[in-house]
């Protein structure tokens, strides 16, 4: 008997393996429960690639008595499915919403592999971001994670958010009470930061992130992305107190492990912005003082791809300012 139940939880455990979301080297990722009702799964820290398959952004949901509510489902259709079936390991409640924090396609393409299974289920979106994706925001960011990634197969036609929200707002689903604010003009301009009231958990989209830095595009700010972080650690501008700190990349955690090391990113890159204008300098003939300074940021992801563009934006953002 107990040779046969050894075989048999063998053969369970197997098969569960087998079934798990495993990116070879990068190894298994799944749902984890790190707050009251709510539950991430960490993607891998990294640009998009054929190994991650173009996952690496921190899809999570919220835990409601009947239902689940769920932020940023991911990149592809095609992760999306595998998302799913991590979700359906841990709980069968249906999903009853899903929110987008941002127009980039890393964020919100897997919601067509959620949406096909509850398609009652509305998405939301701050109106900018769905005006954007619709007028070729969403065309724009198929193709750069279909060149990265090769993995954007079934993803059109896309699954457009169908409902706005805005600054301000409160949204409750199955008693999961969601606050949404929104920066004029930080990471992008159609981002929203979403607090979960229940859990005192807020997901700042890539308005913050950790281990990796990304593209910034005419939309965004750095002035704005440093006023942000700055409002949300004083606590100003309707951001409270918060046990959990959510970046759209990297680590979640508290709030200055979590948000320290982006903001003084972000302060180092303005203060050489600043210090080029001054001098007469171009952004480019700042960089190696900057880059000299921005040690603590080399095993950053994208590190050497951004370092020079994120100055360059800084560099104009001081001189728009100046005139
Ligand atoms: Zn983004």
């Amino acid at each position: 008997m107990k040779t046969i139940s050894t075989v048999l939880s063998m053969i369970i455990a197997f098969s569960l393996s087998l079934n798990a979301f495993s990116l070879g080297k990068l190894g298994e990722f799944k749902f984890e429960k790190v707050n009251q009702n709510v539950w991430i799964m960490h993607g891998p820290v990294m640009e998009p690639n054929k190994e991650n398959e173009g996952f690496m952004n921190n899809p999570s949901f919220v835990e409601g008595e009947h239902g689940l509510i769920m932020i940023d489902p991911g990149g592809n259709y095609n992760v999306g499915k595998k998302i799913f079936a991590e979700l359906k390991k841990v709980t069968d409640k249906p999903v009853i919403a899903i929110l987008n924090t941002h127009k980039h396609g890393d964020h919100w393409f897997a919601g067509k592999a959620i949406l096909e299974h509850y398609p009652k289920a509305d998405s939301y979106a701050h109106p900018n971001m769905i005006k954007v994706v619709k007028e070729g925001g969403a065309d724009l960011w198929y193709g750069i994670l279909e060149r990265l990634s090769g993995n954007l197969k079934g993803t059109k036609p896309y699954p457009y958010p169908n409902k706005t929200v805005n600054g301000g707002n409160t949204l409750t689903f199955d008693g999961q009470i969601f606050k949404i604010h929104h920066p004029k003009r930080a990471h992008t301009d159609t981002d929203i930061l979403i607090e979960h009231v229940n859990s005192k958990t807020l997901w700042l989209g890539d308005n913050l992130m950790k281990n990796r830095l990304g593209g910034m595009d005419g939309s965004s700010s750095v002035y704005g992305n440093i006023e942000l972080l700055e409002n949300i650690i004083n606590q100003k501008d309707g951001y409270g107190k918060y046990n959990l700190y959510v970046p759209g990349h990297g680590p979640s955690g508290k709030m200055h492990e979590t948000i320290d090391p982006f903001l003084n990113y972000f302060k180092i890159i303005l203060k050489y912005a600043k210090e080029a204008y001054d001098n007469d300098m171009e952004s480019y003939e700042i960089k190696p003082k900057a880059v000299k300074e921005l040690k603590d940021y080399y095993d950053w992801d994208a590190f050497d791809g951004q370092v020079g563009k994120h100055l360059m934006r800084a560099f104009s953002e001081v001189e728009l300012k100046d005139i």
